[in-house]
């Protein structure tokens, strides 16, 4: 008689980004190389996108690079908010927050993460401000629909 543990064949990992087989459980669902990889990038890209400061307000600014930190991650990690939240280490509530808007957009589908800049080459100036874009639509400044963004008045925060 063959016994199968279907508990201990769904804990096998495979590294999302580079099919790796995980040695340990799949703590984040990728390897130890590809995590440090989409920090790297995340730092980059930020890095390219300079001061954000004309976004609004000092926390609205904060927003927004922590919905990219996320909608970055979410490329390796597939679009999975507490996922996320524990590979950054970040606010689970406020991630799942950023992954509704995502979600909203049509930018996370069920198991996809897909924009207009997954077109552009790496850190090209198109793929710069359309991630830019959809990260705004995490932090709730934009709206986005059929490839078009709008950006949600809100003057008086900006103001502020
Ligand atoms: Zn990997």
């Amino acid at each position: 008689m063959i016994l199968i543990d279907p508990v201990e064949e769904a804990t096998v990992g495979i590294c999302r980004a580079c099919e790796l087989e995980l040695e340990d459980a799949a703590e984040f669902a990728v390897c130890a190389a590809c995590a440090r990889l989409v920090e790297v990038e995340t730092a980059q890209l930020l890095l390219r996108l300079g001061p954000l400061g004309a976004i609004g307000t000092v926390a609205q600014v904060a927003d927004t690079k922590q919905s990219l930190a996320v909608l970055y991650a979410s490329t390796a990690l597939g679009p999975n908010a507490d996922r996320i939240a524990q590979f950054l280490g970040s606010n689970r509530t406020t991630t799942r927050q950023y992954g509704m808007r995502f979600r909203a957009a049509r930018i996370w589908t069920h198991d996809e993460v897909l924009g207009p800049w997954s077109t552009s080459p790496w850190l090209s100036p198109a793929f710069c401000r359309l991630f830019l874009m959809d990260a705004l639509v995490g932090s709730g400044l934009a709206v986005r629909g059929k490839g078009r963004w709008e950006f949600i008045a809100d003057e008086p925060a900006r103001a502020a």
